[in-house]
């Protein structure tokens, strides 16, 4: 099986599960006890929270460990000033559009320009009103791989005096991203790096007054109470420090993909083609094959791949981040993602390449 649906999840690195493993199988203590088992995960969970801390450029007192980042942007979000305006885009993840709509908040949902896959400063600045308090964006979409242009956003923010919120998901691992000046809050999840699932982080800058979403112990200074994932945080730790600078030979591989797609096949498009992508994530249509179809018929030829994001597969409504680009209805319903890691190889790609080709040009013929 070749496994091409790394914006979903990804498989665990087994140097993490090395990491992970002594914890797993009874090194532990909880490390709010006295005893030696708990001062040794204490110390343990300290050392993983300063690598984390220094990954991200912060002091470890603006990490928070949470399950994901779904219950990390649910802290940020819901702790936003009841009343207050707030801008975000329609490409956003459930994880954010949810918790937005219980803030008791004013929220405007920008649209980006047609043919673009993220919003802008201009956008922004147009939306801005004197009761505007946040802006929450993406720093790249999980479907299209369309990064935003961050920098000026932040440097925005932080000359208004706004809160910005960022949905660091689809980025973390891809690329080097340090977290912009300006950023109030930033949130990731563990599995979508080579980590373990049910960990993630919100990194909360100094400037952002955030309450506790789960309350119980004093733990990690009362921002969230409940005994600590040790094993999740030391794996999250772990699977920080194996980034390598693929980035480029990740973005060949993708792009050797499409070039592949487009030369072999008629009637492909690549969506969100020519705007400034994530290198691992190729979001593509082809005319006359519905997305559903030719997923379950790539899943019987030996290829995983997703329509649109993981979370709405469930579901054949077409995709409302496609829609919201200004894509029409019906490219968005042909449309698949493909995601690829860091661990994908040529030889993958060379075959799914030829499988999707084959798989393609059979749906054609049976349908037309
Ligand atoms: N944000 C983005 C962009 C995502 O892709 C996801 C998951 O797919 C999330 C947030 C939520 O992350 P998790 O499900 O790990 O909590």
């Amino acid at each position: 099986m070749i496994y091409l649906d790394n914006n979903g999840t990804t498989f665990l690195d087994p140097k993490v599960f090395e990491a992970m493993e002594p914890i797993l199988k009874g090194e532990m203590g909880n490390p709010s006890s006295i005893h030696r088992y708990g001062q040794k995960s204490r110390a343990s969970l300290a050392k993983a929270t300063k690598e984390v801390a220094a990954f991200f450029g912060v002091q470890t007192h603006e990490v928070v460990f949470t399950s994901g980042a779904t219950e990390a942007l649910n802290m940020v979000i819901r702790s936003l000033p009841k009343g207050a305006h707030i801008i975000t885009s329609s490409l956003e993840h459930p994880a954010v559009m949810e918790p937005l709509k219980f803030t008791g908040c004013e929220v405007s949902y920008l649209d980006p320009y047609p043919g673009k896959g993220a919003i802008t400063l201009s956008q922004i600045e147009e939306a801005l009103c004197s009761s505007t308090r946040a802006i929450v964006v993406m720093a790249a979409n999980n479907e299209t791989g369309v990064k935003t242009d961050l920098e000026p956003i932040a440097a925005f923010a932080q000359n208004k005096g706004l809160v910005l919120i960022v949905d660091g998901v689809a980025v973390l691992g891809k690329e080097k991203w340090p977290i912009p000046k300006g950023v109030s809050a930033a949130c990731f999840s563990g599995h979508k790096i080579h980590g373990p699932t049910g960990i993630g982080v919100a990194i909360i800058r100094r400037s952002m007054k955030v309450h506790p979403l789960i309350f119980g112990g004093p733990q990690q200074h009362g921002m969230r109470g409940g005994t600590e994932n040790l094993p999740g945080i030391v794996g999250f730790a772990k699977a920080l420090t194996l980034f390598n600078e693929s980035e480029k030979d990740v973005a060949a591989l993708r792009d050797y993909l499409e070039e592949g797609l487009l030369a072999r096949l008629s009637g492909v498009v690549i969506n969100g083609r020519g705007e400034p992508r994530l290198c691992n994530t190729c979001n593509c249509a082809f005319e006359g094959v519905e997305g559903d179809a030719l997923l379950m018929q790539l899943d019987l030829a030996g290829v995983a791949v997703s329509l649109g994001s993981a979370c709405s597969s469930g579901s054949i409504e077409p995709s409302r981040v496609l829609l919201n680009m200004g894509i029409n209805s019906q490219i968005a319903r042909n449309s698949i993602r493909i995601s690829l890691s860091r661990f994908t190889t040529r030889e993958e790609i060379e075959r799914a390449l030829q499988i999707i080709v084959q798989v393609v040009t059979h749906l054609r013929t049976v349908i037309l």
